[in-house]
């Protein structure tokens, strides 16, 4: 979607100060050596619907970037290719089109017309790409919120309502990609939150995204955060595979509640990982691994239970039915924790029966890993190795796998579950009767 290959972006150095930056130009020296290297040699790959985030102290170069990304500007040196053009050499004219096109902005200082309204300002971008059209312009703000300030001035809003402004200036075109230059770096935590769901939404709806941060829970949100020093790409993390093993913790958790007959609250689950819950949940829904339903009404307790694989649950408590989010999983979800769980419990088997490890927490800690990384194959192998047994050393069910075979291990798979769901609970004190 976006290609940048082994771009230089020069700037002239400002009258009179210094060069203040290092780079093969010279300082204080007049003429062309005097340039500012405001990237130097970057080359990145984003792929379509991917979510970057940049990072790098002021200075490094992220905005020069995303402005050229913009085609806002053009490079000193270099190709950036967008969607498959080139856009490095074209005319003013025509970056003006492929920006009006192709290009979403939303920027830290909002640059609203302050002479015009909200709806007139978002008006303005379609009249750049094309033609006006006040209702659809409306429909937009009212997606971000704003259906009842259409035509207020940015100076009657708050920082949070203009930058909700840019936001449905951004999408009137429907733009393939979004760029935002720290698009909460001026906004209080009620409207960081906003944004940041609507960039979520963006993402989901397959948008590709880069945005520059100074936050790094924020940068935490993309697929890739890449980091700037000194117009060059420092160093480079790619969050997807983390937050895959995060899902399977997660799936993990309300496999084992699902198992204890326990609700899945998001507020009561600590679930290890860079994601706070409630975020890695909402990826998951919109991964189709889970639903989420409305607490019910009810009142009730829950009832201490042991989770062989973590101590993940918060201490017991009794809790409210007053709305919060309770998570079940869908088809494919209970598949993908049904997986991970045999296993974990077979690795458990192995490391306590054929290996004679005796350690509780070295086990765990093994089991843990192997649960990610175990092929299909390799757990079908070890299962038939041990004989295909029906739970792990603690007790709990073993979720049978295809090598198990036969409708009997099914049946007594989904009895065992029906015993559990209808109240069966495995209490500190029992798995330890059961050692
Ligand atoms: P960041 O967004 O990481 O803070 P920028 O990309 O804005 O960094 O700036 C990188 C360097 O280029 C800085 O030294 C900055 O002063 C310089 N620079 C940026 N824009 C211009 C410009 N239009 N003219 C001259 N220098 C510029
Ligand atoms: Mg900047």
């Amino acid at each position: 979607m976006i290609q940048i290959k082994d771009v230089t972006k020069l700037y002239p150095a400002k009258e009179g100060s210094p060069t203040s930056r290092g780079g093969s130009e010279k300082r204080g020296s007049p003429g062309n050596g005097d340039a500012i290297r405001a990237l130097d040699h970057i080359s990145l790959h984003v792929q379509p619907g991917e979510w970057l985030s940049i990072m790098g102290p002021s200075g490094s170069g992220k905005s020069s970037l995303v402005n050229l990304i913009g085609c806002l500007d053009r490079p000193t040196i270099g190709e950036i290719w967008l969607d498959g053009q080139n856009v490095a050499g074209i005319s003013a004219s025509e970056l003006n089109r492929v920006r009006a096109e192709k290009i979403g902005f939303i920027f830290q200082q909002f640059h609203l017309i302050p002479f015009l309204t909200a709806v007139e300002n978002v008006m303005l971008a379609q009249y750049f790409h094309s033609m006006t059209d006040e209702k659809e312009a409306t429909e937009a703000l009212t997606r971000v919120g704003l259906g009842d300030r259409a035509h207020h001035l940015p100076s009657q809003l708050s920082g949070g309502e203009q930058q909700r402004v840019c936001i449905a200036r951004a999408l009137i075109n429907d733009p393939k990609i979004i760029l935002a230059d720290e698009p909460t770096g001026n906004l209080d935590a009620v409207n960081e939150e906003l944004v940041l769901r609507l960039l979520r939404e963006f993402h989901q709806q397959g948008r590709t995204i880069v945005m520059v941060t100074h936050d790094p829970v924020v940068a935490r949100l993309a697929d890739r955060r890449i980091e700037f020093h000194h117009g060059k790409i420092a160093s480079q993390e790619v969050f997807a595979m983390a937050d895959d093993e995060q899902f399977d913790e997660v799936l993990e958790e309300l496999w084992v509640l699902g198992e204890h007959g326990e609700i899945a609250e998001v507020e009561r689950m600590e679930v290890h990982g860079a994601l706070p819950v409630s975020l890695a949940i909402e990826k998951m829904m919109a991964m189709g691994l889970v639903i989420s339903a409305p607490h019910p009404p009810e009142a009730h307790d829950h009832r201490p239970f042991i989770n062989p694989c973590h101590d993940a649950l918060k201490p017991v408590s009794a809790s409210v039915g007053d709305g919060t989010l309770v998570v079940e999983l869908t088809p494919r979800g209970r598949d993908r924790a049904g997986s991970i769980i045999r296993r974990h419990r077979l690795a458990e088997r192995l490391f306590t029966d054929s290996l004679a490890m005796d350690s509780e927490s070295e086990i765990e800690q093994q089991a843990c890993k192997f649960e990610h990384i175990l092929s299909p194959e390799a757990t079908d192998k070890i299962c038939a190795f041990l004989g295909h047994p029906r739970t792990c050393p603690h007790g709990a069910p073993i979720p049978p796998g295809a090598c198990c075979g036969g409708e009997q291990r099914f049946e007594n798979l989904s009895q065992r579950l029906e015993r559990a769901e209808s109240g069966r609970r495995y209490t500190r004190d029992e798995m330890n009767e059961r050692r």
